[in-house]
C-alpha cells in the first residue's frame, strides 16, 4: 500500500468537524471513467499531477454537492497506484447519504472503463491492504466491511450499485474481498520496526537467504557470509552497533541479539537503524 495524506481542509465536510466512533468500513467506487487521483484529490502535491479543471473535491461543495469520503484509491501522475487519505479517519464523512456516515469510514476507488484487469487487480489489492490497515487501527474485522450497495440493502446508505457493478466483471465480489482482508489480517508476521519504518523478519536462528532479514538470538555469532549488513541489539531492544555492508559472521556478545540482512534487507538495516535507538521486535509463531 502506498498511503499518502492530503486533508481536504476546504471541503465543507471537513469544516463541519464532527467525529464518529468507527464501527465499520464502506467501500465505494466513483462511477465515472477516470482512474486519476488528480480528478478528485488536489491541489497537486507533485505526485498527483495537475487537475486542469480545478474540479477536485478539496473545495466546499464538489460539483455543488455536500460530499466527502475519507480516502481515494487511484493512479498517480506516474501511473502507479496510491491511496490518499483526505479526512481524519474518525471524522464524520459524507459518503453514504445515510446513517452509515455516523459509523463507517468510506473510501472511493477511482473507476476506469471497468474492463482493464491489470488496473482492477492493483486497486483491489490496494483496497484490501487499506482495509487491513484500518481494521488493525480500529479493532475491526473483515465482517465490519461492506460496500455501498450492501449498505443500501441494510438501509444505512443511498441506492447506489457500487462496487458490485464492477468487482464481478473480474471474478471478485465483496465476499472475496472480505476473505482476502481476513487472510491478510491473520497472517502471522514476525517483524522489526523503528518509529518510522518496519520490516518483516524472515526467520530466527536460520541460514540467511537472498534479501532475507534474520534474527539471531542466543548465539555466539551470526555465521553469515559477507553479502549483507548486521546490527547488534541490546536486551532492552536498543541498537548497540550497526556494522558496515560487506561484513558477515558478526560476533554476538552474551545477552545480545543480532539482526542480519542480505542485500535488500541489509539496506533496511543501514537506512533505518541508528545506535542507541529503541526498536520493536514482534515475534509471532
Ligand atoms: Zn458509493
Amino acid at each position: 500500500m502506498n498511503l499518502q495524506k492530503l486533508i481536504f481542509t476546504q471541503n465543507d465536510c471537513y469544516k463541519a468537524g464532527e467525529k464518529i466512533t468507527v464501527k465499520g468500513i464502506m467501500v465505494h467506487s466513483t462511477g465515472a471513467n477516470n482512474p486519476k487521483l488528480s480528478r478528485y484529490v488536489g491541489p497537486d502535491d507533485g505526485k498527483l499531477g495537475e487537475n486542469k479543471y480545478g474540479n477536485h473535491w478539496n473545495t466546499p461543495k464538489p460539483g455543488g454537492k455536500e460530499v466527502c469520503t475519507h480516502a481515494f484509491i487511484g493512479k498517480l501522475k506516474d501511473g502507479s497506484i496510491a491511496t490518499y487519505q483526505v479526512l481524519p479517519w474518525d471524522h464524520k464523512g459524507w459518503h453514504a447519504k445515510g446513517t452509515a456516515n455516523n459509523t463507517h469510514i468510506g473510501f472511493e476507488i477511482c473507476e476506469d472503463g471497468l474492463t482493464d484487469v491489470t488496473y482492477f487487480k492493483k486497486v483491489y489489492q490496494e483496497a484490501v491492504e487499506l482495509c487491513v490497515h484500518l481494521c488493525k487501527e480500529y479493532g475491526l474485522t473483515e465482517k465490519d466491511i461492506i460496500c455501498h450497495s450492501e449498505g443500501y440493502k441494510q438501509g444505512i446508505a443511498s441506492n447506489h450499485g457500487d462496487v458490485m457493478h464492477w468487482f464481478p466483471k473480474h471474478g471478485k465480489s465483496m465476499d472475496t474481498f472480505r476473505a482476502d482482508v481476513k487472510t491478510l489480517l491473520n497472517k502471522k508476521e514476525t517483524a522489526a520496526s523503528t518509529p518510522s519504518a518496519s520490516v518483516a523478519i524472515d526467520g530466527i536462528n536460520v541460514g540467511r537467504g537472498a534479501n532475507q532479514l534474520i534474527l539471531y538470538v542466543g548465539k555466539a555469532s551470526t555465521g553469515t557470509n559477507k553479502w549483507g549488513a548486521e546490527a547488534i541489539i541490546n536486551a532492552d531492544l536498543t541498537v548497540a552497533s550497526v556494522g558496515k555492508y560487506g561484513v558477515g559472521n558478526t560476533t554476538i556478545p552474551a545477552g545480545k541479539m543480532a539482526l542480519s540482512g542480505h542485500d535488500k534487507a541489509a539496506y533496511w538495516i543501514l537506512d533505518h537503524l541508528k545506535v542507541g535507538q529503541k526498536i520493536n521486535i514482534n515475534i509471532k509463531v
